[in-house]
């Protein structure tokens, strides 16, 4: 008799709430991870750097439980394979794991949910990859806040050690299942290959103090790059919030907050995963020029601080937040090109792509989601320049002297971009 973990996006043995349930209980506990195919396939590109670190972590952590007689088990296939070909090994009594928020990953869960119930096996599931998840954070009345400052204020107030504290997963670790000779599959049996992309270390206190003041200046590289490692579980989150509450980084916590409040919305209005937040703006009739949208992803707009951020997410597969606005602004307003399109291409690139934060911030820029800004706030490549890299050092690391020459044409001119979206956009949201 034994209790599987099942690990997703939560990989790490230290302070994982499902770990530290599953081998607190009362039987010995087999870790278990699936490479989905249902996922895998759907990826364009073989050298996926994110499959590439999942591999990674996976090995490190299997290779160090192998060692104290235990490991992963890890297989490729879609859930709905595995799952009856792990039961029929093994006498299963109870299956623990993490909250996933994501539509996909509810409708998965749900599906395993009642297939154990229908096999008289326990479903165990917890909060783990949030502060505070779905129902916590709420009005007076009970709904969820669809604004942030209000929401943070009640997320600030309610925070306190019990929420941020470790789970001593340690402490029971002699509750593992013992099992050898586990293997992880390697990329090459999964049809991927190993990307050249160098992950962001998992050290990020020490940008936490120069925070605030430096996080906006995409050519200072101030901000913690740990997107990855809180979307793949690497860091807990409660650690990164520990760390921001102990050097009192309030304005790092409330960025951790904002992650929270992105997957507290995509749990409340899963809608918003695909359509607007805002009805109304399903209605802008987008240009959606092909060619356009293609300078745009290759860096190609004639605009510096543009096709700089596209070249810097094209090749390391990051981009600095102030960037990330003004390139989905450029898209969706001054290209007038769904945001939609702007929201698949940064989930093929970026290492820390989060659906709920990407489809947020996509929305955020066109203005079609959770913030009270009015739609004609719309950023002059320019100005954000002059404002935040002043002396152009972000966009000389990224882009070729010769693109940066006066004779590249700007892909659209400002003033006319300008005036032309605020004219689709007033007819799309008047008429409603
Ligand atoms: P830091 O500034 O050091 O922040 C620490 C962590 O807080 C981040 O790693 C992230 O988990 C969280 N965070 C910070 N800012 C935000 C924010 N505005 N919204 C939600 N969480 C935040 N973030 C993602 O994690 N995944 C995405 O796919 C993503 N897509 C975005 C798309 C657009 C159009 C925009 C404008 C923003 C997007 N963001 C996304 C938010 C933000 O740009 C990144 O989280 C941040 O740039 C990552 O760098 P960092 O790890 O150095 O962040």
């Amino acid at each position: 008799e034994i209790s599987i973990c099942w690990l997703r996006r939560d990989l790490r043995l230290e302070d994982n709430a499902a770990l530290y349930e599953a081998l607190k209980g009362p039987f010995p506990v087999l870790l278990l991870f699936i490479f989905d195919k249902n996922i895998l396939s759907k990826l364009a590109d073989k050298k996926d750097a994110r499959v590439t670190f999942i591999q990674q972590t996976l090995e490190e952590l299997n290779s160090g439980l192998q060692k104290t007689g235990t490991g992963i088990l890890a297989k490729y296939g879609t859930p709905e394979e595995v799952w009856p070909e792990v039961l029929s090994k093994y006498n299963v009594r109870s299956v623990y794991a993490n909250h996933d928020y994501e539509p996909a990953a509810r409708e998965r869960d749900d599906t395993l949910g009642e297939y154990l119930q229908s096999e008289q096996i326990a479903f165990h599931t917890f909060k783990d990859q949030v502060i505070f998840e779905k129902g916590e954070i709420t009005k007076a009345d009970g709904k969820p806040y669809t604004v942030f400052t209000p929401y943070f204020r009640q997320w600030q107030q309610k925070l306190n050690e019990f929420y941020i504290k470790a789970y001593p997963v340690k402490k029971y670790a002699d509750n593992f299942f013992p099992l050898k000779g586990l293997e992880i599959p390697s990329l090459a049996e999964m049809g991927f290959e190993a990307s050249s992309i160098s992950f962001p270390s998992k050290d990020f206190a020490a940008k936490l103090d120069a925070y605030e003041n430096r996080r906006d200046y995409p050519a200072a590289d101030a901000t913690s790059h740990i997107g990855i490692h809180l979307r793949f579980g690497t860091i807990s989150i409660r650690e990164a919030a520990r760390e921001a509450v102990a050097r009192n980084a309030q304005k790092w916590l409330s960025e951790l907050a904002w992650r929270d409040f992105y997957m507290m919305i995509l749990w409340h209005f899963p809608y918003t995963a695909t359509q607007s937040f805002k009805p109304a703006y399903d209605h802008i009739k987008w240009r959606n020029e092909e060619s356009e949208f293609e300078a745009w992803c290759q860096g190609n707009t004639g605009y510096p601080i543009v096709d700089a951020g596209m070249r810097q997410l094209n090749e390391t597969g990051y981009m600095h937040n102030r960037v990330r606005m003004i390139v989905a602004s450029f898209l969706t307003k001054h290209l007038l090109i769904d945001w939609r399109w702007g929201e698949a291409y940064f989930a093929e690139k970026l290492l820390d792509y989060e659906m709920a934060s990407n489809v947020g911030g996509w929305q955020w820029a066109c203005g079609s989601g959770n913030d009270a800004a009015p739609y004609f706030r719309i950023f002059n490549p320019e100005l954000q320049t002059k404002k935040f890299d002043p002396e152009s050092r972000y966009i000389n690391r990224w882009l070729p002297a010769y693109k940066q020459q006066k004779h590249v044409l700007p892909i659209v001119e400002h003033a006319f971009a300008r005036e032309r979206v605020l004219k689709v956009f007033k007819e799309a949201l008047n008429e409603n």
